[in-house]
Order: C-alpha cells, then sequence, then structure tokens
C-alpha cells in the first residue's frame, strides 16, 4: 500500500508499505484527512537516514475498516482522531501530570503513519488515545484536534485565565491556532505579532483583536500601546528561532508567562538578562507535544461552534497530490494544508 515518507533529505515521495497487520486489540483505520504539520517539513528536509520506516503525517481523522475479535468499544465504520503518540500513565512524569514527558511517550504510535492508505492503531492507542468525531463535524476540521491540542496545552502550561492579555508571535499555523485557542479560553486581548500580510489578514478577520506586522512596527511599542505599557500577561513564541524567544520575553510583563512554544533546532541559545528575570519576576516554560486529554478539549471546542476552525485550513489536496501538500507546508504559501483521502 501507498504512503508518502521522507526520502533523501529535502525529498518528499511516495513509497510502497507492507499492509498493516492488525494484532489483539489493534484497529486497522482507512485516513480520511490528515493535516500537514511543521514536523512533517522538518522530517522531508532531514531524510529517512537511508531507511524509510515512517510515513509522514499525524494529524489524523480516519475510519474504522478492521477491528480485532472481541472489540467492544469500536466499530468498523466509525470515523475517530487518533493521537500520534501515548503517554504510559505509570512512569513518574505521567503520575505528575505532564505527560508529553513520559519517558515512554513514543512506544506507541500510528503506523506507519498518517499519510498512507492503511494506518494501523496499535491496542493501547486504540484504547487511550482514539476517539470518535461527532457525527455532524467534518472530518477535516477533526483532523485538527492533534494541533488545536498541542496549543491547548501550551495555554494551560502558563495558566492563561480569564481576561488575560495574549501576544502570539509567529503568523504561521501554530501561531494563528494559539490565536483562535485563546481567545475561546477566555484572553481579553489576543495580539498577533507576524511578517506575513495574507496570513495576518486571516488572524486579523478571525481570531485576534490586534496584529502587528513587525516588518512595519515596533513589536514592544505597538504591544505597550495595548496593554498600558505594562507588556502582555502571556507571550507565546510560535516562530523557530531564537530571536522570538527573545522577542517574547521582552514583550511580557513583569510576573508574567512566556511560552517557548515553537521547537528550535539543537544548539539553538539565547541570551538571558538576569537582573531582568529577578526584578521582574516573570516565569518562563516550554511546551511539547499533546496528551490524549488535549485532542478531547480540542474536538468539544470545535463542536461548542464558538470558533470559527475552518480559516485555519488554507489549502486541501487530495491523498495523490499530498506531496504538492508537504511543500505547501514548506513554503509557507498559506495556513495548514490538509490532505483528504477518498
Ligand atoms: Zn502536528
Ligand atoms: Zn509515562
Amino acid at each position: 500500500m501507498k504512503g508518502i515518507a521522507a526520502g533523501k533529505p529535502g525529498e518528499v515521495l511516495v513509497f510502497d508499505f507492507p499492509s498493516p497487520e492488525p494484532g489483539a486489540g489493534d484497529l486497522i483505520v482507512k485516513p480520511l484527512a490528515c493535516g500537514i504539520c511543521s514536523t512533517d517539513v522538518k522530517m522531508a528536509s532531514r531524510g529517512s537516514g537511508g531507511k524509510i520506516e515512517y510515513a509522514l503525517g499525524h494529524e489524523l481523522a480516519a475510519e474504522i475498516v478492521t477491528v480485532s475479535e472481541g472489540e467492544k468499544r469500536w466499530e468498523v465504520g466509525q470515523k475517530i482522531v487518533a493521537a500520534p503518540y501515548l503517554p504510559c500513565g505509570a512512569c513518574y512524569y505521567c503520575q505528575h501530570g505532564q505527560p508529553t514527558l513520559c519517558k515512554n511517550l513514543f512506544s506507541v504510535f500510528l503506523s506507519p503513519g498518517g499519510l498512507a492508505e492503511l494506518v494501523k492503531i496499535p491496542r493501547d492507542l486504540a484504547a487511550r488515545g482514539t476517539f470518535l468525531i461527532p457525527d455532524a463535524m467534518p472530518v477535516d476540521i477533526a483532523a485538527l484536534a492533534e494541533p488545536f491540542g498541542c496549543v491547548i496545552k501550551g495555554v494551560e502550561d502558563v495558566g492563561l485565565k480569564t481576561g488575560d492579555s495574549v501576544l502570539i508571535i509567529g503568523d504561521g499555523p501554530m501561531g494563528v491556532i494559539a490565536a483562535a485557542v485563546s481567545r475561546y479560553h477566555g484572553a481579553s486581548l489576543v495580539m498577533v505579532a507576524g511578517m506575513t500580510p495574507h496570513r495576518l489578514a486571516v488572524v486579523e478577520k478571525h481570531y485576534a483583536d490586534v496584529v502587528i506586522n513587525v516588518g512595519q512596527s515596533d513589536l514592544r511599542s505597538e504591544v505597550d500601546k495595548h496593554t498600558h505599557g505594562r507588556g502582555a500577561d502571556i507571550v507565546m513564541s510560535a516562530v523557530s528561532s531564537a530571536e522570538a524567544l527573545s522577542n517574547a520575553i521582552d514583550c511580557v510583563r513583569p510576573g508574567g508567562w512566556v511560552n517557548a512554544f515553537a521547537g528550535v533546532p539543537d544548539g539553538t541559545t539565547i541570551s538571558l538578562d538576569l537582573k531582568k528575570l529577578h526584578y521582574q519576576q516573570y516565569f518562563m516554560t516550554g511546551s511539547f507535544g499533546v496528551g490524549p486529554n488535549h485532542l478531547v478539549k480540542a474536538l468539544n471546542m470545535f463542536a461548542s461552534g464558538r470558533v470559527n476552525v475552518a480559516p485555519v485550513i488554507s489549502a486541501h489536496f487530495p491523498f495523490a497530490q499530498a506531496i504538492k501538500a508537504v511543500a505547501y507546508a514548506r513554503d509557507r504559501a498559506g495556513l495548514k494544508a490538509m490532505v483528504t483521502f477518498q
């Protein structure tokens, strides 16, 4: 069966994977929609290291085509979303409510990946990380449960409270989603800083109170204008760069929170003004990944109808053009690229 995989560094290709064989408790699903993530772009640029084992894609909505004998929870024909990986629930970190620090996080995963004709959901993931899509929900929206879940975790990690002001640095898909999620979580002011006019236009129309084009205006003075000169209560850095995080620290109010939300390459460092840290007592953390409960929260958010989620997807590609979808994400042509299967 066909899947879309990273080949040589920078290459994305169609690869013939063995059809997945279900073991006891496993599900076999047929993808319906799968979003393209910056992680896929990263994996494609790194390449597969000579041996192709996995397909790209982990933002998956799918239909169950095979259940094992005696399966009670799932039925053929049900539409589901599945987490890409699964915290074990038993290690030190899981027991401290920090699921994405789980030491066994990647021991269970979608196989070979979401961009394939068939996908195996291993037993534990089927039991604890797979969720029914509500009947009325379009499958491309449901496939956004993973990226929205990551952002929901991200705002939880910085304790976003009703009435907070939030600055998001970055107008890529995750920055735009962060604006939508912040508003849904009760932020009174959502500011998004970016450099891409067509993306900022979408954010301004649907998700943010203020957009700041950092190519045209000074970020900190714009933030000051809207926060009585204090800085934002919460700043999310959703750009993969040291400069973005330094700017985030520059824009947080004393006692506020900074989230290093975007992943960065190995060895990325910033210099830290320790005097500012000491006297301004701001907090800083990062956020990585998603736990199963965040997918549930995302689905509930979509089902609430309080957020217009659809504009996050700026292009749909049929599975036959999935390679183009990865290129679209790599080239930052729009926002989220969504692959759909018939
Ligand atoms: Zn993702
Ligand atoms: Zn664990």
